[in-house]
Parts: structure tokens; C-alpha cells; sequence
């Protein structure tokens, strides 16, 4: 039996080495940060990391500092960067120079929009990635987002500076990084135009998903440390909370309105707790394509790190027979406000995503501090949103100050709340 195999080899042209990309990790310390750490290190020809920053845990960050020898570390307080600069005193950067250690939210933006940077990882958690986030998107930059609240928050303003600045925008959202995946090439100006008639945004439904176990009863007495008990995902603790209260799916449709150039009505939210499907897309002819693999954050952080090419990420391959099925249910928005609470505020527009993710923020963080029932996170929300109708976004100052409002009404209406 002869056999033609129809491909050329060109043996002469020797395979080209990839060119090196340098990178600032946003929010380093952090569970995205590092298995973004995780993924650069398998591919030391390809990525050196530029700059580290983290909030608080300085301790942390020093090890991470001694393993991938950054230019720049950066940390929030003045005590800490006097004590890291200390403890890295004759440490080099991977370039042979003294680490500089900075502080502060104006060297957060610097390590974002450097001319030696090529890509930044948005990996700090809530509003407070905004600034850095939009910077890197302002100075062109490569932008791997993870920080969804950033795009919740400034969606307009800041789709319209990725298409100014020639920012290329790559989601970590696992969903979305799906959804990027399921749609052709030119997907930016809206779905309608490529033959897409939804877009199916999956989610696990989180650690109270099951009504039978968790009624609504229950869920006042939820501990911080059940809410962050998440059945597939290993995250940080206030995304976790998020992913309890549906908050998560909210600003992931929103996230998506975004990305994705549509509205809310062509989103889907499907509950599917295996986690093995990250998000699909529907067209017009019929054919759902979906992504799919197991549940590990480095999977779409490689695949970001790469585009449009493809690495090795150290996950799992799948094993469908393990999996052996797959699982599909309506989210509960009656036991779960939260998700209908997002769909009201994209719909309405304007300062009203940002109002509910600071309203949010606040209620979240005081329910991980045992000062609020988490049945009463929405609760929170819901009456910050009320109280601060959507102002029309001329600019990042109205934003800022809604934040700013909404994050004191929250504060207020944590008192009349109570746990
Ligand atoms: P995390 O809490 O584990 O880490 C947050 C990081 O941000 C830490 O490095 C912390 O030091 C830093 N940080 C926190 N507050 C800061 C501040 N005020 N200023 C500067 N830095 C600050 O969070 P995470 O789970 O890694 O999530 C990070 C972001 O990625 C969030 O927006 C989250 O919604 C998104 N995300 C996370 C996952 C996941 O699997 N963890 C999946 C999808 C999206
Ligand atoms: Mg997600």
C-alpha cells in the first residue's frame, strides 16, 4: 500500500524563535497572579516579567521577587516598599540591575504604560485596577484582563480607548476567554454581522446552587468560609463570594455586553455545574461551538499570554469518561438577585454598573468580615442602586465620584442592614 502525505516540510528554514515579551503583573500575589507566574516560567524563552505588584503581602511578594527577578516591585504602603527595598538589598533583575521598589498607585500606572513593557496581566481585584488597567489600554499595550470590575465599571470609555490607543484586549475570565475562542477573527464590531444569535455564558452556580440544600432560609446563615468553599474553582476570596451570590455571572454578562459589542437579551446565562464547558457560542445556522477543558485558570491565561498562538499551560488534558456527563439548568435569579440586579444596571446604562460593583464591594468585604448575612449582600446593593439613579458617563470623573458615593451609601447601609 503506498501512502501520500500531502505536507511540505522546508528543512533548511530553521523553526523561528519566538520574540520575547515582557510583562507587568498586576495583583502578582494573588490567585490569578500566580498561575500567570506559574504559566511565564514554563516558557523562560518567551516571557520575562518586567514588574510585580501586590496590595499588602509584602512577605510574598519578596519570594516572588526572588524567583522571577522583576525590574520594578511595587507595593501599596511606604512601610512595606522601605522593608521589601530592605530585604532585596544585592538582588538582581533579570537584566543585572538593582530591583527598584516603589509604592503607591501612581507607580501602579508606571509599571502598566513602560516603553520596555509589552504586556500587563489585570489581575488586581475590584475598582481599584482601574486606573493601572486603563493606562496599559492607553499607552497600546498588550492587555490581558482578568480584573473584569475595570470593564464593569468604565465599559464604554474603556472600549473606546482600546480602539484609540491600538490596545489589543485579551479576556482571563475564563467565559469570555471561551466565547474569544467560539468566534471568528473579526468578532469586535457586534455579533449580528458574523451570524451569532447568542452567546451561552456558563456557570457553575456556585456552592449553594442546589435549592433543595441551600433554601433561601439558609442563606442567612451562610460563614465566609462556605461561601468561599467554590465546588470547582480555586479563587481569591471576594470573586469567590461573588461567584456565591451569582454577583459573578452579573458581572461577567456585563463584562460581555462589553467585549462582545451586544446587549444583555443576546446573552444566555446557563447553569452548568461540571465546569467542564467555559462558555459557548450560538449562530444562526444552528451550530453551537463551545470551549471546553478543566476547570484551571492557566489554561485561558496561556492562552492570552500566546495569542494567536498556542503553549503549554500544565493542565490536565480532559478526560471526558471522567466527566462522563454534562449538565445544563436556568440560573435562579429568585434565591440569587444579584444576577438580575447586573442585567437591570447594563440595561439602564450609564454610572450604573459602577454604582452596583462599589455597592458590591462594600457589602462583600463586610460580609468576609462577619459584619453583614450574606442574604443581604443584594439587599445592599439594591438599595445603593435606588438611591443613586444612572448618571449619563461623559467622562472617568463622574465614574469615579458615583464609586466614590455609592461605596459611603453602602457604608451607611450597612448600619440599617446589620448582620
Ligand atoms: P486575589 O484576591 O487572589 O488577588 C488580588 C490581587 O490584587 C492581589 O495580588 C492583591 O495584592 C491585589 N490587590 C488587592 N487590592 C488591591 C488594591 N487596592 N491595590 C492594588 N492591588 C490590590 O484575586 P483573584 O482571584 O486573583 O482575582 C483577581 C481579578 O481577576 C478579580 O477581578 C477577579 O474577578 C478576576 N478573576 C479571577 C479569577 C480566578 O480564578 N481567581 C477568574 C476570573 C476572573
Ligand atoms: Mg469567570
Amino acid at each position: 500500500m503506498s501512502t501520500n502525505v500531502n505536507v511540505s516540510v522546508n528543512h533548511e528554514t530553521p523553526h523561528e524563535a519566538p520574540a520575547l515579551q515582557r510583562i507587568t503583573i498586576l495583583g502578582a500575589t494573588g490567585s490569578i497572579g500566580s498561575s500567570t507566574l506559574d504559566v511565564v516560567a514554563r516558557h523562560p524563552e518567551r516571557y520575562r516579567v518586567h514588574a510585580l505588584s501586590a496590595a499588602t503581602r509584602h512577605e510574598a511578594l519578596l519570594e516572588l521577587c526572588l524567583t522571577h527577578r522583576p525590574q520594578v516591585a511595587v507595593i501599596a504602603s511606604c512601610e512595606a516598599a522601605a522593608w521589601l527595598s530592605e530585604a532585596l538589598k544585592g538582588v538582581e533583575s533579570y537584566q543585572g540591575t538593582p530591583i527598584e521598589v516603589r509604592h503607591g498607585e501612581q507607580a501602579l500606572v508606571d509599571i502598566s504604560e513602560a516603553p520596555e513593557v509589552d504586556s500587563v496581566m489585570a489581575a488586581i481585584v475590584g475598582a481599584a485596577g482601574l486606573l493601572p488597567t486603563l493606562a496599559a489600554v492607553r499607552a497600546g499595550k498588550r492587555v490581558l484582563l482578568a480584573n473584569k470590575e475595570a470593564l464593569v465599571c468604565a465599559g464604554q470609555l474603556f472600549m473606546d480607548a482600546v480602539k484609540q490607543h491600538g490596545a489589543t484586549l485579551l479576556p482571563i475570565d475564563s467565559e469570555h476567554n471561551a466565547i474569544f475562542q467560539c468566534l471568528p477573527a473579526q468578532h469586535r464590531d457586534g455579533l449580528a454581522p458574523i451570524g451569532v444569535e447568542k452567546l451561552l455564558l456558563t456557570a457553575s452556580g456556585g456552592p449553594f446552587r442546589d435549592d433543595a440544600e441551600w433554601p433561601a432560609e439558609r442563606l442567612a446563615t451562610v460563614t465566609p468560609d462556605e461561601a468561599c468553599a467554590h465546588p470547582n474553582w480555586s479563587m481569591g476570596r471576594k470573586i469567590s463570594v461573588d461567584s456565591a451570590t451569582l454577583m459573578n455571572k452579573g458581572l461577567e454578562l456585563i463584562e460581555a455586553c462589553w467585549l462582545f459589542a451586544c446587549g444583555p437579551d443576546d446573552i444566555q446565562v446557563v447553569v452548568h455545574p461540571q465546569s467542564v464547558i467555559h462558555s459557548m457560542a450560538a449562530y444562526s445556522d444552528g451550530s453551537v461551538l463551545a470551549q471546553m477543558g478543566n476547570p484551571d485558570m492557566r489554561t485561558p491565561i496561556a492562552y492570552a499570554l500566546a495569542w494567536p498562538e498556542r503553549i503549554d499551560a500544565g493542565v490536565e488534558p480532559l478526560d471526558l469518561f471522567q466527566v462522563a456527563r454534562l449538565d445544563f439548568r436556568a440560573a435562579d435569579e429568585t434565591r440569587f438577585p444579584c444576577l438580575r440586579l447586573a442585567r437591570e444596571a447594563i440595561a439602564a446604562g450609564g454610572t450604573w454598573p459602577a454604582v452596583m460593583n462599589a455597592a458590591n464591594e462594600v457589602a462583600v468585604a463586610a460580609f468576609l468580615e462577619g459584619r453583614l448575612a450574606f442574604d443581604r449582600i443584594p439587599v445592599v446593593v439594591q438599595a445603593v442602586m435606588q438611591a443613586r439613579p444612572p448618571l449619563v458617563v461623559d467622562g472617568l470623573e463622574v465614574i469615579l465620584a458615583e464609586d466614590a458615593a455609592a461605596r459611603e451609601l453602602a457604608a451607611a447601609e450597612l448600619a440599617l442592614a446589620g448582620p
